[in-house]
């Protein structure tokens, strides 16, 4: 096993607002993908607070290596409040920028589609001036889908590809790299600002990383988060390299150089990481 280099630690933080916000999230009978990924800015970013909304319940019908979302137990029921539920929460948090992701349904009709639009227009309908961004999975290609969600008309639709093409039998076993590039490509000619991202140290070389870089650009992808995969579970797939800060600087330099708008890449980088000031500061 590879050993944790210094730069790849980060302090959890001040136990306090952690649990304040899990208490609202457990009244209101929301998930986030924070606490479920066990994402390593869980501190920080519930410190701030702001927190990734995550919706269709907390069970995943897909076997991802680097997840930690349960994958073992029955999808659960699609909850009618949810919508309401999290508009409530975001205007109480006084966000404004909420990022909504869900577990992928493979096994509801629309993939999850009218929940993600349903949650939306209901974030828009109680806070003025949100920017909503979704982090969706890939509905299988269903374009019906899809559109269902775009025509919600969210703020961006991110979309990650999570690693490069060589590494999907491996990483993402049920998804296909072309398939994905084709919902950021379909997000776009809507009018919808697209969003993707990868994890590193997964095994990929520089060189696969950039022509991911350069197939984000050609799919007309506006932003790109690049981030270091930490193992998050002993079940999950192992770290290969822990990649410098130097490598995720060349990443960001050279998707800038290649004409994508927005690059955001460093160790802790999550696709949903300071999502607010990733599009107004880059
Ligand atoms: S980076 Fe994203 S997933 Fe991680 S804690 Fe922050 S908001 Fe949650």
């Amino acid at each position: 096993m590879k050993r944790l280099p210094a730069w790849a630690k980060k302090p959890l933080g001040p136990a306090k607002p952690i649990h304040e916000m899990k208490a609202v999230l457990r009244r209101r009978g929301l998930h986030t993908v924070c606490e479920s990924a066990r994402c390593p800015n869980i501190g920080e970013c519930f410190s701030k607070p702001t927190a990734t909304f995550m919706i269709l319940g907390d069970v995943c019908t897909r076997t991802c290596g680097f997840c930690s979302v349960n994958k073992r137990a029955r999808p659960l029921e699609v909850d009618p409040n949810e919508p309401s539920n999290i508009a409530v929460t975001a205007k109480e948090l006084g966000l404004s920028h909420v990022v909504i992701t869900s577990v992928t349904r493979d096994d509801l009709k629309d993939g999850g589609a009218k929940q993600f639009a349903l949650t939306i227009r209901a974030i828009k309908d109680t806070i003025s001036g949100i920017l909503v961004e979704v982090l969706t999975p890939d509905f299988r290609g269903d374009d019906e889908a899809l559109n269902i969600v775009l025509n919600a008309r969210p703020d961006i639709l991110n979309h990650n590809l999570e690693t490069v093409p060589s590494l999907y039998p491996i990483v993402r076993p049920q998804a296909d790299y072309r398939r994905s590039l084709g919902v950021l490509k379909k997000a776009k000619a809507k009018g919808v600002m697209a969003k993707s991202g990868i994890m590193a140290g997964l095994g990929e070389t520089m060189e696969e990383v950039k022509e991911v870089l350069r197939d984000l650009k050609g799919s007309g992808c506006d932003a790109v988060t690049i981030g270091q995969y930490l193992r998050p579970t002993r079940e999950s797939l192992e770290v290969k390299e822990y990649i410098t800060p130097q490598v995720f600087m060349d990443y960001e330099r050279y998707g800038k150089e290649i004409g994508i708008k927005y690059v955001y890449s460093g160790t802790f980088v999550r696709s949903s990481y300071n999502a607010e000031k990733l599009i107004s500061n880059s």
